[in-house]
């Protein structure tokens, strides 16, 4: 890999430095640190609209949007104005709330979800709503996907064991093995894996989860009809579909990937995990489904939940009005910039004799350089990842700030103008360049 023009950010340098003394890696989250592309990660000291600004005064289009959540783009005025008003109230009671009833009514509203709880995080989502399946079924086993991300639940850090329908092995040290032991790894959009994990362990299996449409490797479609497959070999095995939609939910279109695929085909997810979006670039998150399965939670039911800052006011109220301004207009103003970007990259890359896939669910798109459509985990590792790092680079260094990591999907926000999308377009033959060069 030939030396990266990494930038002269003297500011962040030095910021990063403080922050490696007392933080792992210096960032409280992986993919945010530069590991997989190399270089100084950019510390941002405002963003407005499609704009970030780093501590040296750069400015960046902001193709991360702090990883999904920011759908209208930074400091909307009218979700920062009714954030302020809830500050202004107090920041968290421990009691129940209006805003938490408005939220949950507008997610029944857009999904087929008929309760939902609040948690803090996607990650709890996942967790709980597997805890729950398991309390409701009575079962242990679990069923996920390779290369779909469900957040950092133990049972879900797994690789997939050796042979087809085996059971899992930790996917990281800390993780112990009896964690992961009724845990089942599958190659994603097979339906045969599927067919012969149910024939085996059937009456075992409490759940299967899944992202409603991957976005943890990088955008990779269901197959047609494949969705609607798991939910029903679920149904007839007593089994509950979760479809993980925090990535996905209200951001792939107005009713998430569900909207895509479940409503036009008729069948719907036995619970759902929502996150990003929701909270309106706060710490929300949430569970929901059948009323009959959610009735088991407590303090209705047996299965134990909880949590001090769930459903809290702030960040329900900035979830509200985000979804509240999430208008068809704002769907279609991302899914058109997004072409934009699409076919511009696309052109760009194919100039310079770069080989690459473009994949797109709903308005989420991610850019694959690699030779052919990317159906699993297996073929999203045949990306190239030293040309996404030249090209990374060659965008930040012309002001646009892409996600770190060659397996991610590109954000757009309905904030995106038409300065933010020429600032990209102008940066992209340059980047391909480097691209090709790498
Ligand atoms: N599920 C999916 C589909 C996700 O994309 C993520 C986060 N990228 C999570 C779960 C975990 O969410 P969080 O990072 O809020 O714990």
């Amino acid at each position: 890999m030939p030396t990266l023009d990494t930038g002269h950010v003297p500011a962040s340098d030095a910021l990063f430095a403080r922050a490696r003394a007392v933080t792992p890696g210096g960032v409280n989250s992986p993919v945010r640190a530069f590991n997989a592309v190399g270089g100084t990660p950019r510390f941002i000291r405002e963003a407005k609209g499609p704009w970030l600004t780093d501590v040296d005064g750069n400015r960046y289009v902001d193709l991360i949007c702090s990883w999904g959540p920011m759908l209208l783009g930074h400091a909307h005025p009218e979700v920062q104005a009714a954030v302020q008003a809830a500050v202004a109230r107090g920041t968290s009671y421990g009691t129940p709330t209006e805003p938490e009833v408005e939220l949950a009514e507008a997610i029944v509203r857009r999904t087929p979800v008929e309760e939902v709880r609040f948690v803090s995080s996607g990650t709890e989502a996942t967790m709980s709503a597997i805890r729950l399946a398991r309390g409701f079924t009575g079962r242990d086993v679990v069923i996920k996907f390779a290369g779909c991300y469900h957040g950092h639940v133990d049972a879900l850090l797994a690789s997939a064991g050796s042979g087809l329908a085996t059971f899992a092995v930790p996917g990281t040290p800390g993780v112990p093995a009896s964690s992961t032991e009724l845990t089942l790894v599958l190659p994603y959009n097979d339906r045969s894996a599927v067919d012969k994990a149910f024939e085996e362990y059937g009456d075992r299996i409490a759940c299967l989860i899944t992202e409603a449409a991957p976005g943890n490797m990088g955008v990779v479609p269901p197959a047609d009809g494949f969705n609607g497959f798991l939910a029903d070999i679920c149904r007839r095995h007593g089994a509950l579909f979760i479809s993980d939609e925090v990535m996905t939910g209200f951001r792939a279109s107005r009713e998430g990937a569900w909207g895509l695929d479940g409503r036009p085909e008729g069948w719907t997810p036995d619970l759902m995990t929502f996150g990003k979006v929701m909270g309106g670039g706060f710490p929300a998150a949430a569970f929901g489904g059948r009323a009959d399965i959610m009735q088991r939670l407590s303090p209705v039911g047996p299965v134990y939940q909880a949590g001090t800052l769930s459903g809290n006011p702030v960040a329900t109220t900035a979830g509200l009005a985000t979804l509240r301004l999430a208008t068809d207009e704002v769907y279609a103003h991302i899914g058109a910039a997004a072409d934009t970007v699409k076919s511009a990259a696309s052109e760009a890359l194919t100039a310079a004799g770069v080989p690459h896939v473009v994949q797109s669910v709903g308005t989420m798109f991610s850019i694959f350089l690699t030779e052919q459509p990317v159906a699993d985990f297996a073929g999203a590792s045949t990306t190239d990842v030293a040309a996404y790092a030249a090209f990374f680079h060659a965008m930040l260094g012309r002001g646009v700030y892409l996600p770190p990591s060659a397996y991610e999907a590109w954000f757009l926000s309905s904030a995106h103008d038409d300065e933010a999308v020429d600032t990209i377009l102008a940066a992209l033959p340059d980047a391909a360049q480097a691209a090709a060069a790498a």
